[in-house]
């Protein structure tokens, strides 16, 4: 049942109970009435006496009404009690409000000083203590006194308390206690001062301590405090020295190993560069070794090995194209009486000039190569009869003509060269291989020989007579 509804029935129960003692007293005045009515006979009913007694009498008349006035009366007192019955719940309400906001705010002061990290307390100027919270326990060591923490604050309080001048305890030097509450007197709050306390397990530490005085509402001085712990700070400062000085290290470490893999790679392009450098000598040698296996070392021109080669392939490549190609046999003509003449070795720089001398004479892409001992053999791809003729001729001539010094020019000589010419034409179905047709060139040499050295001569089986006698191909004059 709600206060609203309580209210409601007490207005009207004090209706009813007024109406009924109006009745009761009305009741009451007409058996008083009846009673003291002295001999008066009354005729008729008593109905009709109470109708007689109102005409007559007016306080009867009143006293009929008597419940309506009793029961307005009761409405009126019940009306007045439920107003102070609303005020009354009010303040109910109000005070219940207040308590909710009482244990709002104690609640979250418990939690802020609970959970805060820093050491936080409230004494009386006196010295009692009126709380202080975990860190706040913990820092002092509060269980070295006890033995244990006991389970509630209050009662950690009172046994706090009971100790004699407690709050003094936790001053290393106690005079610092005057010296900081002189110093309150004047600032009101102290910032923290440096102090050196004690915590309950006698151990002394050095401390930064925060103070300031307030006015309690009963007026009491409160000294609300913090305690920062410098141990701590200075043990994080050695710890922050210690893991400084490490990370230095490994920092030097780092370096070293940084500076090492410099040199490394350093030393990794140097090889990198030498591997290169290698690299490109192996591939000149390489290119050494390929010329050297295809080139004669005395005059540097092509070896036979190659020459044979090249003209397998001209001549494959002649009969696929279609276009001529010419083969010149060289041979120095009584080479053996110059040896004997001046020694090997001025015949050796004797071959190495008419090396050079036949090499002149040619084109780029012409193959001049030492075919052995005195003899050279020469293709010349893509060249007529006649070019090729003119091209020997030239060559004879330019030999000739050369002037050879014999040790450094002490003496000189000279020397001829006889030339044998083939041409090989696949367009008028020249059926010769090769081989023949080198054998041609080298008939041709052997006419020119014959014929009296230092001259050129033409001949191709296919066209001349099997019987070698050489027959000027028309338009060539091999007779000079
Ligand atoms: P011909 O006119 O008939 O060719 O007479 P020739 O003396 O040149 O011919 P022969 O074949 O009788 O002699 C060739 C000589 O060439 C023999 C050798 O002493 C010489 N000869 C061959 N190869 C070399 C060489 O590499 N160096 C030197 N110095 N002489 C060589
Ligand atoms: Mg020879
Ligand atoms: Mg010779």
């Amino acid at each position: 049942m709600n206060e609203k509804t309580k209210v409601a029935r007490l207005t009207s129960t004090y209706f009813l109970m007024g109406f009924i003692l109006g009745l009761f007293l009305v009741a009451a005045a007409y058996a008083i009435q009846f009673m003291t009515a002295s001999g008066e006979v009354f005729e008729g009913s008593l109905w009709d006496m109470v109708k007689s007694f109102h005409r007559v009498n007016p306080v009867l008349f009143l006293m009929d009404n008597i419940p309506l006035i009793l029961a307005i009366a009761g409405a009126i007192i019940g009306r007045k009690q439920r107003e102070k019955m609303e005020y009354l719940i009010e303040l109910q309400e109000l005070l219940r409000e207040r308590d909710r906001q009482l244990r709002s705010i104690r609640f979250r002061y418990a939690k802020i000083l609970e959970k805060t990290d820093e050491c936080l307390f409230i004494t009386t100027r006196e010295g009692e203590v009126l709380d202080i919270n975990k860190a706040g326990i913990d820092l002092l060591r509060i269980e070295a006194l006890f033995g244990t923490i006991p389970s509630s604050k209050e009662e950690l309080l009172t046994l706090l308390n009971e100790r004699p001048n407690i709050a003094e305890t936790v001053y290393a030097d106690r005079k610092d206690r005057s010296l900081l509450f002189s110093k309150l007197q004047e600032d009101k709050v102290v910032s923290n001062y440096p102090l050196r306390l004690k915590r309950f397990d006698g151990e002394v530490f050095d401390a930064l301590v925060t103070v300031s005085v307030e006015m309690s509402n009963e007026g009491r001085s409160l000294i609300f405090g913090r305690i920062i712990d410098l141990s701590i700070v200075k043990r994080a400062e050695v710890l922050l020295k210690k893991t400084n000085a490490e990370l230095e290290k490994k920092n030097r470490e780092l370096m070293d190993a940084f500076t090492k893999l410099q040199v490394l790679k350093i030393q990794r392009e140097r090889e990198s560069q030498e591997l290169s450098r290698k690299n490109a000598e192996l591939k000149r040698l390489n290119r050494l070794l390929a010329e050297m296996a295809i080139t004669d070392g005395l005059t540097g021109l092509y070896n036979h090995r190659h020459f044979m080669g090249y003209l397998k392939r001209e001549w494959e490549r002649s009969r696929r194209s279609g276009r001529s190609f010419c083969v010149l046999m060289v041979d120095i003509d009584y080479f053996k009486a110059f040896n004997d003449k001046w020694g090997h070795q001025v015949g050796d720089r004797a071959l190495v000039t008419i090396a050079k001398t036949i090499k002149s004479q040619t084109r780029e892409y012409d193959i001049v190569s030492r075919y052995g001992g005195e003899e050279f053999a020469l293709i010349l791809p893509e060249t007529d009869l006649n070019t090729c003729y003119t091209v020997a001729q030239r060559i004879r001539k330019a030999v000739e003509q050369r002037t050879i010094l014999i040790k450094n020019r002490e003496a000189k000589d000279c020397l001829t060269v006889s030339v044998g010419v083939t041409f090989f034409l696949p367009k008028e179905e020249d059926t010769r291989t090769f081989e023949q047709v080198l054998q041609d060139a080298d008939v041709a040499l052997y006419l020119a020989k014959n014929r009296g050295r230092n001259r050129v001569e033409l001949y191709r089986r296919d066209i001349l007579s099997e019987t070698a006698k050489v027959i000027p191909i028309p338009g060539i004059n091999s007779e000079e």
